[in-house]
């Protein structure tokens, strides 16, 4: 590279313009629109710059940071495990991975456990143990898995497929076939759906990207009472609901049903990238030697982060105090939607995974960008919705902060519409 060039490069890092020739400020692929912002330092629900300027983090990376940044006891075990070994390759026993999966099944519904990298691979790897199932079951005609409208489970192409949305998959060639798709919990919809191919239902109890819209309680009972009628395998992505986001240790729990298999990931390392997908031992015995596999899955570093996170998840009151936040939250939710009525239709959601659903005179983005001029992070969702993650741990100080700080940017998005 040529001193000039280099120059030109360097400048360009720190530009936001497209430089003269044409190239983009930056090298990375432009999938994101992103926020012009450089986070350099976190700790607890707050996010710093490089010149010092903090942010209140309610969006938590999208529900990952489940604990906020630099949890005192993540550095510890990820340190630690740094020090020690980072990776072997499961062509060895890891004894991270069995010491999670036994932590997983004892806390769960589930008997075998899968680790993988994201929330993509894990829905992915849920789809794969339910083919198999019925395949291994002597059923190998029913490999059709019925998902619904507004549903996201991560950006492989097959993922794409079982999300069904048009946007995502445009331009990417033929849909991956395999996938039902009916409106949301339209049971009479997923009645008439079911046919002889069909292997598995496949939902999330909260759409997360969708716009967080809930399935009901009794929509899950009778999904679940679908399945068991019909020999399907009723298969929850819990990628964003899970490891206490909605105040039980995963959302399902709150319509007192289990499934067969679930795919984690988001909030299980608290930062670090870590998936699962979680089975019964019925559900996974088409999981023999062979059938899936992952290099980095379930590496010792990811597994001793996830092992910590879930240990402090599920001591005792911690999900309590979950709900208490969520209650608090909740209630000044509220309060908001009485102070902005033309710009608030609703909150929705349950425990810490929120969302606020907007007037149609208003966007996301609008929102998303007036709280940030008030140095407050939140995620923008389908349906409409803004979204409002803060970390499971936030303090009663910083939620009230941030409720101010959103109550000051819905007064941005009042008083200067569209701008
Ligand atoms: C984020 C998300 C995914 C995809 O996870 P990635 O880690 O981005 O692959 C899948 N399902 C749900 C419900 C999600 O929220």
């Amino acid at each position: 590279m040529s001193g000039s060039e280099a120059a030109r490069r360097s400048a360009a890092t720190v530009s936001k313009d497209v430089s003269k020739d044409g190239r983009p400020e930056t090298a990375v692929m432009g999938t994101y629109a992103r926020q012009d912002l450089v986070f350099v330092r976190g700790e607890g629900s707050w996010l710093y710059t490089g010149q010092g300027d903090r942010y209140l983090d309610f969006g938590s990376g999208v529900a990952v940071n489940a604990l906020g940044h630099a949890h005192p006891r993540l550095v510890a075990a990820l340190t630690a495990q740094a020090a020690k070994l980072w990776h072997t390759s499961n062509l060895y026993r890891i004894e991270g991975q069995e010491a999670l999966a036994d932590r997983l099944t004892r806390l769960t519904f589930a008997e075998r456990v899968f680790f993988c990298n994201s929330g993509a691979e894990a829905c992915e790897g849920a789809i794969k143990v339910a083919r198999r199932y019925q395949y291994i079951s002597g059923r190998p005609e029913r490999w059709r898995i019925i998902t619904f409208q507004g549903a996201f489970h991560g950006r492989t192409l097959t993922t794409l497929a079982a999300g069904g949305n048009e946007k995502y998959l445009e331009g990417f060639g033929h849909k991956a076939d395999g996938f039902d798709q009916v409106p949301f919990c339209d049971l009479d919809a997923v009645q008439a759906a079911i046919s002889p191919e069909t292997a598995a239902i496949m939902i999330e109890p909260i759409q997360g990207e969708g716009g967080v819209r809930s399935a009901s309680e009794q929509d899950l009972k009778a999904l679940r009472e679908l399945c068991d009628t019909h020999g399907l395998l009723l298969v929850l992505d819990e990628v964003q609901t899970g490891v206490g986001r909605t105040g039980k240790l995963f959302a399902h729990e709150w319509a007192g049903i289990a499934p067969d298999v679930m795919a984690i990931a988001k909030g299980l390392g608290g930062g670090f990238p870590v998936g699962a997908v979680l089975a019964t031992a019925e559900a996974a015995q088409g999981m023999t030697p062979g059938t899936h596999g992952s290099t980095f899955g379930g590496n010792p570093l990811a597994m001793a982060v996830a092992g910590t996170v879930l240990e402090i998840v599920s001591e005792p009151g911690f999900l309590d105090e979950v709900q208490g936040t969520a209650l608090r939250l909740k209630q000044k939710l509220a309060g908001l939607r009485d102070q902005f009525p033309a710009l608030i239709e609703a909150e929705r959601g349950t425990g810490l995974l929120t969302g606020l659903k907007l007037n149609a005179s208003v966007t996301p983005a609008e929102v998303v960008k007036a709280a940030s001029a008030e140095h407050l992070l939140l995620v923008g969702a389908g349906d409409n919705t803004v979204r409002i993650l803060p970390p499971l741990n936030v303090t009663h100080e910083d939620l009230s902060e941030g409720v101010e700080r959103l109550a000051r940017a819905f007064g941005r998005v009042q008083n200067h519409p569209s701008s």
